[in-house]
């Protein structure tokens, strides 16, 4: 197809891609009718609030959100679908902004956050971060307004298939505010100009980086993925959910390793099940119930439960802090 037709804008270098998105929001949320009811909906959605041993999680009943938790994501039902990001098969209505050469930005029009941005390469390429931290770096730093988030193929992501990142405005993910008032209470390594520290008491166990430096986090983060590669050698990337934000002094990257896909409730069966696979933004402390009754029943024992079930093991998140140190 000829991109030409999909784009909002092609910006120039001296354009503020920024300020277009917030143009773009506007004209895909009044124009393009799916989105326009989604982020309506998404006002009067319902929402509680638990907090457990003072971690605050909001549970947020959220219906359309079924086709990214329920996705099948097998490499069978992958093949024989048609990919959702590439640009021919995007619906006639969305339109997209070009990003750094390769990428584009779009609405989401199934929105979690009340501006949910979805950023797919625009080549069909695998979900990777390795090559592609950079890009998340890249992006965090231009959408200052927004949390970028990335996750892996086998940790939420609905396109495993199709490199993409996804971005929320920031402000809605407690992470963002819990994570400043417990730092000083961490203990923090310093790698080149990067911050290291490693929250173990957080229900999941979450890294998070901050630097000023854009090649001090690369290698930071590089170091990091070696060492949880390792630990997982039979998989293609090790399994993780990142966050990633920027304001003008420094970017803050939270990465969240974890061992499972989707908690046993997920396949339990009748009054036993949780239809909950949590991914960047459950771990930020958001958890998406796409049916009624998870949204109700939901309590905190699960919530422990399931970061129990799928979070990193103990020895392991203690080797990467015992790798950072030396
Ligand atoms: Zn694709």
């Amino acid at each position: 197809m000829n991109l030409d037709e999909k784009y909002f804008y092609i910006p120039d270098a001296a354009d503020n891609i920024a300020f277009i998105t917030e143009q773009l929001f506007r004209q895909q949320t009044k124009e393009w009718q799916t989105a326009a009811n989604n982020y309506e909906g998404l006002k009067s959605v319902r929402v509680r609030d638990l907090n457990i041993n003072g971690i605050h999680f909001s549970i947020q009943y959220n219906p359309e959100r079924i086709r990214s938790s329920a996705a099948k994501v097998d490499e069978k039902s992958i093949s024989e679908r048609k990919c959702f990001l590439c640009p021919d098969n995007l619906p006639p209505e969305q339109k997209a902004i070009p990003a750094f050469d390769d990428f584009l930005i779009l609405v989401n029009p199934f929105p979690i956050f009340s501006k949910h941005l979805t950023i797919p390469k625009t080549a069909h390429t695998n979900q990777l971060i390795a090559a592609n931290a950079g890009s998340m770096l890249d992006f965090a730093a231009m959408l200052t307004d927004y949390v970028i988030f990335y996750n892996g193929p086998k940790c939420g992501a609905s396109a495993p298939d199709h490199l993409h990142f996804q971005a929320g405005n920031k402000g809605f993910l407690p992470v963002e505010k819990e994570f400043a008032e417990m730092k000083s209470r961490l203990k923090i390594y310093k790698h080149k100009s990067v911050e290291v520290s490693f929250a173990d008491n957080y229900l999941r166990r979450m890294i998070t980086l901050q630097s000023n430096s854009r090649n001090d986090l690369l290698e930071t983060f590089a170091k990091i993925y070696n060492t949880l590669a390792q630990q997982q050698p039979h998989e293609t990337e090790p399994m993780l959910n990142i966050l990633c934000y920027a304001d003008e002094n420094a970017w803050t990257i939270h990465i969240f390793p974890r061992i499972k896909h989707r908690p046993a409730q997920f396949f339990a069966e009748n009054n036993a099940q949780l239809l909950i696979s949590p991914a960047s933004v459950d771990f930020g402390g958001v958890f998406i119930t796409p049916r009624i009754e998870d949204f109700e029943k939901l309590k905190a024992e699960d919530i422990i439960d399931i970061f129990n079930q799928i979070t990193i093991g103990k020895e392991d998140f203690e080797d990467i802090e015992y790798r950072m140190e030396n």
